[in-house]
């Protein structure tokens, strides 16, 4: 089921506890990234919604790219999501 989990490279280190906040990988039909958000489709089973919760809006202040904490959102090239300065910089 792990290529039903699509991150962006700056979001990777919260995989472990996205997974066990949306009841496990056997609960998750797509967890991924959309205009810049942390997105999951879940199954049946029971989920932790406050971390998840939690974990969208930690996400939604982490740069896709390198997973600094102090991302701001950008709109280029009609795409949208969290990076920050250092990375807008680098031309990422
Ligand atoms: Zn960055």
């Amino acid at each position: 089921m792990k290529d039903m989990i699509y991150l962006p490279k700056g979001w990777e280190q919260y995989r472990e506890e996205i997974i066990a906040a949306c009841g496990g990988e056997g609960n998750i039909r797509q967890v991924k990234e959309k205009f810049g958000r942390l997105t999951t489709y879940l199954g049946k089973e029971e989920y932790d919604k406050a971390t998840l919760d939690m974990y969208e809006k930690m996400c939604s202040l982490t740069c896709m790219e390198c997973g600094s904490k102090v991302a701001m959102y950008f709109r280029r090239h009609g795409w949208v999501g969290p990076i920050c300065h250092e990375c807008i910089l680098q031309g990422k």
